[in-house]
Order: C-alpha cells, then structure tokens, then sequence
C-alpha cells in the first residue's frame, strides 16, 4: 500500500540513524505534510515535545547502599487532553525513547478519538536487579519527583514494559500522600481494588485481536488456522496470542528476552500460560511442548506466517531483516518495532503493515475508561468495557482504512494522516497562548 513517494522520503531522511526512535517519529510525522494542509506554524508546534522533565532518583539499597538512576517524564502534546502514557522501567530507557513514546502516544489517542494528548515517562535501569522493596522505593520516588507534572486534569501514566498493576498502585499512594486526598485518577492500569477497570489488564492484548480479526477479514484470509507468531510473550503479546487462539487461530511461535519456539501444529496455549506463570521470572525459557522446537529471536521474525506480532521493543523489524520476513500482515503490538526504512521494504513487499497507534490502542482506550470510571467513581461491568473496547477500534481501524484507500497510502501513514490532523486542528482552534 505505500506509495514510492512516502517511501523515498523516510529513506533519504533517515539515513543511518533509523534506530534513533525519536528521530523515527518526527520523520514518521514528516511524512503527513505530502497529504496535509496544516500550516507551517502549526507544524514547528507538532514536531516539539511540550515538555521534558528528567530526574535523578537516589534510592537506598537494601545492603545500605545508594544508587542514583535518571528518569524522565515527557508531555508531547496536550491540545486534545489531559496527557496519557505509559512508565518504562528499562535499561534502554533514554530521553530520546521517551520523547518518541510520548509523540506516539499524541497521535494514538487522536487516532482513537479519545480525549487525551500524548505522555511517556520511564527509568533507566534494570529492574530485574532490584528486590520488591528497592522496587518499591524507586518507583515512589520517581512517583514525587515526576508529581508536579502528573494530575488527573493533566497528565495521567499507566504500565508499560516492565511496570504493573503494583508498581501504578505505589504510584497512587504516593501521590495521596502528596495531594493530602484521593486521587484515583492519577494513573491507570492499577489493581480492581485501588479503582482499576475490570479488562485493563487485557485491553491492549485484546484490542491487537480486534484489529487482527479486522484487517483479517478485509484482506480475505480466513481466520481459522490463519499462523501466527508473536515476538514478545510479556502482558501485550501473551494476551494477543491467547484471544487469537481463542478466536480460530493458530499460534505457530512465541518468544521472549529469554528465546523463541517454533510450533508448527500450533502451540496449546493454557498450556504454554500455565508453564509461564509458574516458570522463575515468568520467562518461556525452557519450555518443553510436543513438536516444539528452539528457534532464534531473529528467525521467529522470518517465519512464514499470516500474521506477525511484534510485542517487545522497538526496532526489530530493520533494513537488515524486512527482506527476509514473509508474513502477509503485521500487526504491531509493541511501539515502534519496525523501522522507517523496514517500512519502506515491507510495503514493497507487499507486507500489510498495522501500524502501533492503532494496533495497539486498545490500552490506552481501556485507560481512558478507567479514568471515566474513576472521574465519576462508577466502577462498569467488564462486558461493557470489553463491548466498548471493540467498538472503538473497529470505528479506528474503518476510519485508517478508508483513509489509506482514498489517498493510496500505508495503513500507518493514513493512521498518522488522521491524528496528526485532528491533533493539528485541536491546536488551531485554541490559538497559540498568549
Ligand atoms: P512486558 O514487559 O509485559 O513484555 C515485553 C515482552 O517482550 C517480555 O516477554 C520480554 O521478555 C519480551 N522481550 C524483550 N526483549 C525481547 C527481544 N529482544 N526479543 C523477544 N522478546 C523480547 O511489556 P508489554 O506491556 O507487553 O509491552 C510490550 C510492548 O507493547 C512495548 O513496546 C509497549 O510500549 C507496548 N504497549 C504496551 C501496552 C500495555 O498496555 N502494556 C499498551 C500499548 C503498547
């Protein structure tokens, strides 16, 4: 679907710093200006964070030892809304990271028309190294450092990689603490008991499965058997692979940081759920399946499939690898897995590729009704929630879809078309303060 237009754009800009995810996004939104009319000013405007907050964190150790980590908190764009997004704990983590997360994050709610502008924070660390109380004292600092930005009204995180339930919970506490009353409504993704929504935990899984059964349906392929496979088994792709299973699927592979199998016949997967939930660090390492075999991370990428899920970090899909991936359509779970230049490859492949902010919006949809629930302290039924989920989506993908048909684009760069505009035209109508 792309065109050679879009392409030789992304590939003459992107030169060798394709891996630089903030720089992948502003060349990502670059690529809007061919097919839009926003003028020049509202532009300088898009294509800056609003802003970027970093922070040294001490924390004590548990043998008295103190260590300081850096972390950040970046409020892209908030003309739609209060911001919205996620807290990564990672080694990887960099400013850089966070600003492209948050930019994503701007354009993904614009995409699913949800009243939120876009956010990103995180820590550079390795969570793995720490104990549940180090954990613990990390995050509620992070939490008081980063709590001038952050507010129901303004700026609202949630989980990403290697953050949870818990870690969103010590978050609400703290910031009790520091507001002096409840405030709920300051994150999402916590436990049902502290005001989570019944189908958060799955919603970005879940939404990966509307949108495969969607894109599915329109191509022609029949979603019985169809193959899948899914790099990253952590709560996106975990849960994407079960539903998919569920629905009619075959899920041939699965990896995570620890290796990846190949299953042909298809995996079982309550099987494959029971082994992680009990295996040390809830890791697919050692996994032993019937007719399963230990294949590399790079090849589950080149596996001949219907459907690839990229549900890890970014840029695994590259220049170096597009070429040799075989599956018909990829449906991105993780931010940012596959590169400007891949894009490019894929499209000329003929690779249907579906891009992060709308594949993976079901989260932040299932967020944003958390926060509704939490605004009007009116807990809804999980089916609700799960209906509203799907219907938001399937209007999402309708809307990119018909996009990318009417101006012979990729599904993403239609994807950015749509909430890069809406965006765009959010900032018009307030005018430029002061
Ligand atoms: P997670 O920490 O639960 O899972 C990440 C998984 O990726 C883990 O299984 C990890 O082992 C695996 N992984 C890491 N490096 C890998 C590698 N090189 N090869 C294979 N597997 C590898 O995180 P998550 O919440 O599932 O997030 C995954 C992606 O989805 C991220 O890009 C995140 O930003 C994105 N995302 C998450 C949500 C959400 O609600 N959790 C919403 C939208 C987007």
């Amino acid at each position: 679907m792309a065109t050679q237009n879009a392409a030789r754009l992304i590939s003459d800009r992107i030169g060798d710093v394709e891996i630089n995810p903030y720089e992948m996004m502003l060349q990502q939104l670059d690529l809007v200006r061919e097919y839009s009319d926003i003028p020049e000013g509202i532009w300088r405007i898009l294509r800056h964070p609003e802003r970027t907050l970093e922070v040294s964190l001490p924390i004590t150790r548990d043998d008295g030892s103190i260590e300081v980590f850096t972390g950040y908190r970046v409020q892209y764009n908030s003309a739609r809304g209060p911001c919205k997004g996620g807290i990564r704990f990672h080694p990887g983590v960099t400013e850089d990271e966070v600003k492209a997360l948050a930019g994503w994050m701007t354009w993904k709610c614009a995409v699913v028309n949800i009243p939120y502008g876009g956010g990103k924070g995180g820590i550079s660390c390795d969570p793995t190294r720490f104990t549940t109380s180090e954990l613990e004292r990390l995050t509620r600092r992070y939490a008081a450092m980063i709590y001038p930005l952050i507010g129901t009204r303004r700026d609202v995180p949630a989980p990403d990689v290697n953050t949870n339930a818990q870690v969103m919970n010590w978050i609400v506490d703290t910031a009790q603490f520091m507001a002096g009353e409840s405030v709920p409504g300051i994150v999402t993704g916590k436990s049902i008991e502290m005001g989570g929504a019944l189908g958060r935990h799955e919603a970005t899984g879940r939404g990966v499965m509307f949108v495969t059964l969607g894109v599915l349906q329109r191509l022609g392929i029949e979603l019985d058997g169809a193959t899948v496979a899914v790099q990253g088994f952590g709560n996106v792709g975990s849960i994407a692979a079960r539903l998919l299973h569920e629905a009619g699927a075959r899920v041939v592979a699965i990896s995570d940081v620890s290796g990846a199998f190949h299953c042909p016949s298809g995996f079982d997967m309550e099987a494959v759920l029971n082994y992680v939930k009990d295996s040390p660090g809830h890791l697919l390492a050692g996994l032993s399946h019937p007719g399963t075999e230990e294949i590399s991370n790079e090849d589950l990428l080149t596996l001949d499939v219907d459907v690839l899920i990229p549900a890890a970090l970014e840029a695994q899909i590259t220049s170096r690898n597009a070429n040799d991936v075989r599956a018909r359509v990829i449906v991105e779970g993780a931010n940012g897995p596959t590169t400007p230049d891949a894009d490019l490859i894929l499209g000329e492949k003929g690779v249907v590729v579906v891009p992060d902010i709308l594949a993976n919006a079901g989260g932040v949809v299932c967020s944003y009704f958390e926060w509704v629930q939490n605004i009007q302290c009116f807990p809804w039924e999980e089916e609700a929630t799960n209906q509203r989920l799907g219907r938001i989506l399937q209007r999402a993908l309708r809307e990119v879809w018909s996009l990318a048909e009417e101006k012979g684009v990729s599904l993403r760069l239609a994807a950015f078309i749509l909430g890069v505009e809406r965006v765009a035209t959010a900032i018009q109508l307030r005018g430029v303060f002061p």
